[in-house]
């Protein structure tokens, strides 16, 4: 079993500057709801967490002990962890900020976790939601942080051309480079958009392999080990391709992203469901062209095949390597 509190390998991070808004004055829908694990690399629950907040509690003690608002030890903890709530005024209930949102017919989770910008778990958490249950017509849902209502686009599956020309493009083999979209983006970085989908070593990078072209990354890990989606995002695809990538999953993320995951043993996804940055979608395997147990792990931008390393996090190997360099 991995969590993704065993992602709490990665060091705090700061603010990204992505190429995407650089060349996109839309907000870029795959980063636009990022959770907080990918940007500070504390799980909650982790370790590094768990630490973390007992600092704080340490800090606050000395604190009221001493007399002291803050020392700067503790305020440099506590911008670790979470920003103090604004304390509301005397005499008045403190009213979380958000609006209510109607369903309508057609609208998904994601859907309107991309329209209004929060992460699908903030929306599970507000509502008590529970991962994969469909919502009703009519049900209201909280909205936190929203201020205005939001036009929410109705989800629909893929038409039968769309369906066809992804599963054509899972059964072939890349033999030449993608065309290059944009500038590669520094590899070693303290900030990423994505989650990795398993924790394991890299056995395989993007790129040129054996006159051919190898479209994502390659993840070593044990059989079954629990494959958890990369960023919020929809099903499109969860089936048995008929090609060397196995069964595999393939997540919508807004508009112009998809992830894809292959050779794997078990598919939990489902076709049309919303799932959470972390959220389980299917088991590691050897299914389709594989030796031994590994993730195929791809992110694609309007179908061009990009480097999934530059959407990851740095792993532990990479930071280590930086520091050494820079001695
Ligand atoms: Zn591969």
């Amino acid at each position: 079993m991995i969590r993704p509190g065993k992602q709490a390998t990665l060091l705090p991070k700061q603010p990204p500057l992505s190429n995407l808004e650089l060349t996109s004055r839309e907000p870029p829908a795959i980063f636009a709801v990022n959770d907080r694990r990918a940007t500070t690399g504390l799980a909650p629950g982790s370790r590094a967490e768990r630490l973390a907040s007992s600092r704080v509690w340490i800090c606050l003690s000395v604190a009221i002990l001493f007399g002291l608002a803050t020392s700067p030890a503790c305020s440099a903890t506590r911008s670790q962890t979470k920003s103090p709530a604004p304390r509301p005024e005397l005499g008045t209930k403190a009213k979380p900020k958000g609006i209510i949102h109607v369903v309508q017919p057609g609208q998904t989770l994601f859907r309107i976790s991309q329209a209004y910008q929060v992460k699908v778990a903030s929306l599970m958490e507000a509502n008590r939601l529970k991962p994969s249950t469909p919502l009703k017509v009519g049900q209201r849902l909280f909205i936190p942080g929203a201020e205005a209502a939001k036009k929410v686009e109705a989800s629909r599956s893929l038409t039968v051309e769309e369906r066809q020309a992804l599963e054509q493009s899972l059964r072939e083999e890349v033999t030449a480079p993608p065309p290059p979209t944009e500038p590669p983006r520094p590899r070693v970085k303290t900030d990423a958009e994505l989650l990795w989908p398993i924790v394991g070593p890299l056995n395989s990078p993007f790129g040129p392999r054996r006159g051919k072209f190898h479209a994502g990354i390659d993840i070593g890990s044990p059989h079954y080990q629990e494959v958890v989606a990369a960023a919020d995002g929809e099903v499109i695809y969860a089936d048995a391709t008929k090609g060397g990538l196995g069964k595999a999953v393939v997540l919508q993320h807004g508009r112009e992203f998809r992830t894809v995951y292959a050779h794997l043993s078990i598919i939990i996804a489902r076709d049309g469901d919303t799932v959470r940055q972390g959220q389980a979608i299917g088991g590691v395997g050897e299914t389709g062209r594989a030796s031994g147990p590994h993730l195929h792990f791809e992110v694609r931008k309007n179908g061009v095949p990009l480097n999934p390393e530059e959407f990851l996090p740095a792993t532990i190997d990479e930071l280590v390597r930086d520091l050494q360099r820079k001695r």
